[in-house]
C-alpha cells in the first residue's frame, strides 16, 4: 500500500488480532518494538493486553517520551483496552508506583483501569456506536472505561454509564475489543481517520 504506514505496537498483548484485524480493512500494518520502527510509521494502534506490563516495556525500551511526542504533534492513534488506558491523559488506579501504567496523552481523559472488575466480570454486549449503522458488538476483559472527558472528546459509545468508546481528533479509544469478534468496523474507522477520510 503505499497510502499511509501504520504500525502496531508489539510489545504485549493482542498483537496478532490486530495486524490480521488492519490487513483484513485493506492496510499494510508493521508491527512496532523499537524507536526507528516507531519513528517510521505515520499512525499507531495500541493493542488491549496489560497496560502496567505495557508501560514497563516502553520504559525499558525507552519509548515513553518519543511516544509522547509523536502523540502530542498529531500522530493518528488507535488505543483498545490496555491501549486506551495508555491514551488518556489521567489514569485511576493506574497500579503500584514506580509499576504503573503510563498515561500517553493522546486524548483528554481520565480512565478508571479494571472498572468493570476483574476477570470473572469480562462481559459482552449489543453497543450502538455514533457513525456506525448496526450496533458493534463489544467484548469487554478487564475493561477500563472513561471518567472524564476534556472539550473537543466526542463520546462514540456507553456503556454502564460510562464512555467505552471515544475520539478526539485523530485518535481513538475503545475499552473492548474488536480484534476479537470478526466485526472490521471499528479498525476500518480507524483506517478512515489515518487516511483522511473519517
Ligand atoms: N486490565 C488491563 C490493564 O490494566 C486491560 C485489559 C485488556 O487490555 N484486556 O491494562
Amino acid at each position: 500500500m503505499s497510502g499511509p504506514q501504520i504500525g502496531v505496537l508489539a510489545l504485549q498483548g493482542d498483537v496478532r488480532e490486530h495486524l490480521a484485524a488492519l490487513r483484513a480493512v485493506g492496510a499494510d500494518p508493521v508491527p512496532v518494538r523499537r524507536r526507528p520502527e516507531l519513528d517510521a510509521v505515520d499512525a499507531l494502534l495500541i493493542p488491549g493486553g496489560e497496560s502496567t506490563t505495557i508501560s514497563h516495556l516502553l520504559r525499558e525500551l525507552e519509548l515513553v517520551e518519543p511516544l509522547r511526542a509523536r502523540l502530542a504533534e498529531g500522530m493518528p492513534a488507535y488505543g483498545s483496552c490496555a491501549g486506551m488506558i495508555l491514551l488518556a491523559s489521567e489514569i485511576i488506579d493506574a497500579g503500584v508506583p514506580g509499576r504503573a501504567a503510563i498515561p500517553l496523552s493522546g486524548i483528554d481523559m481520565a480512565v478508571r483501569r479494571n472498572a468493570f472488575g476483574r476477570q470473572v466480570n469480562s462481559f459482552e454486549g449489543d453497543l450502538d456506536f455514533d457513525g456506525l449503522a448496526q450496533p458493534v458488538h463489544a467484548v469487554f476483559i478487564r475493561a477500563p472505561w472513561v471518567e472524564r472527558v476534556g472539550d473537543g472528546v466526542q463520546v462514540l459509545a456507553q456503556a454502564a454509564g460510562h464512555p467505552v468508546a471515544v475520539r478526539q481528533g485523530s485518535v481513538l479509544a475503545t475499552s473492548f475489543h474488536p480484534e476479537v469478534t470478526g466485526d472490521r468496523r471499528v479498525h476500518g474507522l480507524f483506517v478512515d481517520i489515518v487516511t483522511g477520510a473519517a
